[in-house]
């Protein structure tokens, strides 16, 4: 009790009896309600997971701290979160990092494609794999086309602009993945683009590196969805003041109506973390406002090491500075590749 409570000022204990009760009881309601709405949306699916095979773990090595993670593990993840569907992206495209050398490369990124496949196909109602590779390499049009031919990894591909050390400043780059997306999009594939040029070689990233995916990339695939991970970063977090340029290009392109983007979608995989600082968090929800909450699906990245797991890293999106319709609408969002129940 404070000294002299009787004689307060405040005019909460001036108001009659009734009135105060009355506004308590109001209040508390509305805390209830919108608790109640928050803890009813749970996200309709995880559109950025990963499986961990034993080759990945081998590759890898023991320092990287990964672990080995199959399907069954991940849609425990899943209903621990409420969550019914997951899009295994494939993780193939490691073997074909310039960073290390690897026997038998081509076949290795074969057998992890269709280990990624299999896994998914132990949860058919609820789990879709992407087919993966580095698009520099010779095999990467083959790879694609057999994919596009086997049931299970035709849904989509997976490319990751980092790990395979794509340049987006090489115009023999450009052209690869111009002929990568036109493939992609001749079968009807989606694309999911970590679009994050590699951060320890510092390769340039950006505003620039957005515009040449926008203006030379994204219109050889017209018809198809594409999916920019992590907003255009990499995760976890998003102080990337780089990511942040090329993610503000993509979203002026989708806010001005630009045709290019007419097919983008983006996921927050890993970009909202539990310590998200406010400016941060206002920058992401200013971001997800001028995409438009229908374009902005959840992910929550590989359940590895310290990455935040798909349940706590909903409660951490949750967070945001957003109203609860627009977590609802994010929630709801089920990406057109897909396949209706
Ligand atoms: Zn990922």
């Amino acid at each position: 009790m404070r000294p002299g409570g009787g004689l307060t000022r405040d005019p909460e204990t001036r108001m009659r009896p009734t009135a105060r009760l009355l506004r308590i009881v109001l209040c508390g309601a509305v805390f209830l309600l919108v608790g109640a709405a928050r803890a009813q949306v749970a996200p309709a699916g995880d559109y950025h997971q990963h499986v961990f095979s034993t080759a990945d773990v081998a590759l890898l090595g023991p320092s990287s701290g990964i672990a080995s993670l199959d399907a069954d593990q991940v849609i425990a993840l899943l209903d621990a979160a409420g969550i019914r569907r997951g899009v295994l992206l494939s993780i193939a495209y490691m073997f074909g990092s310039p960073a290390r050398t690897v026997e038998d490369e081509y076949a290795k990124v074969r057998q992890e494609n269709d280990w990624t496949a299999v896994q998914a196909a132990r949860h058919p109602e609820r789990l879709i794999a992407f087919c993966s590779f580095n698009p520099l390499k010779a095999y990467a049009l083959i790879e694609l086309e057999r994919c596009a031919h086997r049931p299970g990894l035709d849904h989509g591909i997976k490319l990751h602009v980092g790990n395979s050390d794509v340049q987006l400043d090489d115009p023999d780059h450009v052209a690869r993945l111009r002929q990568v997306f036109a493939a992609a999009n001749a079968r009807g594939m989606a694309i999911v683009i970590h679009l994050r040029a590699n951060i320890n070689k510092r390769r340039p990233y950006g505003a620039a590196q957005a515009r040449i995916f926008l203006d030379q990339v994204l219109p050889a695939a017209p018809d198809v969805p594409v999916q920019v991970a992590h907003f255009a970063g990499s995760g976890p977090g998003y102080d990337d003041p780089a990511a942040q340029a090329a993610m503000g290009v993509l979203a002026d392109a989708v806010a001005n109506h630009d045709p290019h983007a007419r097919n983008l979608w983006f996921d927050v995989a890993s970009i909202v973390d539990r310590d998200i600082s406010p400016a941060t968090a206002a920058l992401v929800a200013a971001t997800i406002r001028q995409v438009g909450v229908g374009r902005v699906l959840y992910g929550s990245d590989a359940a590895q090491g310290g990455n935040l797991r798909p349940r706590e890293a909903w409660a951490a999106f949750l967070r945001l500075p957003l109203a609860p319709a627009e977590f609802a609408h994010i929630a709801a969002n089920v990406p057109p590749y897909f396949p209706e129940p």
